[in-house]
């Protein structure tokens, strides 16, 4: 850890200086806010910024994957909230020199998957200037009839389970990733998710999350973690564990249930996507790593979190 000042420290400030009213029925802290409307509707509302040199190399991704993945991000946190995106609102900053044809392609690469996950383009703003390309994304959703699920709700005594694998993304998969919006929908309808993030800065950093926010502590089994394909498979078998911990951009979902429904969905898995238990909630607070002779090590830190003023 540095002394600087890093992301999750900035947010907690400006969580602290926060007031909201009484419309904000969730504010700063989870993957979206949730807001009241007039009558009895509610809105979540997601925001990511991506910028070129930091999220995504411009002359190697290209302006269409970066396009879809700047929906692609809010997607994913809509699918934290177990929530249907519905429209999204874009703002892009292009520089000069390449400005049109950028602007196109990120627009194709974005209005591709929203048409895949049936959004609207209802809005936005564009600018032009001598610096990096900068794209930023505000999704709007609606909670399904069961409500929405924080970051908040896990309980001593729960299973936590992920989607897919971990692991490897930043060979091209944090690109290409498809958001579990309807994998989300269809595991809130099966059984009582009592707490979800999605896995953006590695399972070893969002479990933290997920553990302060619901005041628990958690087990991750060491062996139990899915390690995807894309981690190199002439690493030893710790390196591509720790690879699957804190590399971060899986964009799956990891979420804790009691231990009735987790027995439910390991008999019968409602979803076309491999589901994986991979470890438990305690009343212990801390986060650690259970070995396979049934030691514990403390989780390790890293994934992925931006420094400002870090090179990176
Ligand atoms: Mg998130």
């Amino acid at each position: 850890m540095t002394n600087r000042p890093d992301e999750f420290s900035l947010i907690e400030q400006i969580r602290r200086r926060t007031v909201v009213s009484d419309r904000t029925r969730l504010g700063i802290g989870d993957d979206a806010a949730l807001l009241n409307v007039s009558g009895d509707g509610e809105v979540l509302v997601a925001i990511d910024v991506l910028m070129e040199g930091v999220h995504f190399d411009g002359e190697r991704s290209g302006a269409e994957a970066v396009g879809r993945k700047a929906l692609a991000v809010n997607l994913s946190d809509m699918a934290a909230m177990a929530a249907r995106p519905t429209a999204t609102v874009v703002g892009i900053v292009l520089p000069k020199r390449r400005a049109e044809l950028l602007g196109q392609q990120l627009m194709d690469g974005l209005l591709g998957i929203a048409a895949e996950f049936d959004v609207d383009l209802i809005g936005g703003d564009t600018n032009t200037w001598d610096g990096p390309l900068v794209i930023s994304v505000t999704l709007l959703g609606e909670p399904s009839g069961r409500g929405i699920v924080t970051r908040s709700g896990a309980r001593a005594g729960d299973w936590l389970f992920v989607t897919g694998a971990l692991g490897g993304s930043l060979s091209g998969r944090h690109l290409t990733f498809q958001p579990r919006v309807d994998e989300a929908l269809t595991l809130h309808s099966a059984v009582n998710l009592h707490a979800m993030i999605d896995v953006s800065d590695g399972v070893a950093s969002d479990v933290r999350h997920l553990a302060r926010e619901s005041d628990v502590g958690m087990v991750i089994d060491a062996g139990a973690v899915p390690i995807h394909d894309d981690v190199d498979g002439s690493l030893s078998d710790a390196q591509r564990l720790h690879h699957a911990l804190t590399d971060g951009e899986d964009f799956e979902l990891l979420f804790s249930v009691s231990k009735e429904d987790g027995r439910r969905l390991l008999e019968r898995s409602p979803l076309d996507v491999p589901l994986t238990l991979i470890g438990a909630v305690t009343q212990e607070a801390g986060c650690r790593l259970r070995l396979a002779d049934g030691t514990q090590t403390e989780l390790p830190e890293g994934g992925w979190v931006h420094s400002f003023g870090d090179a990176s």
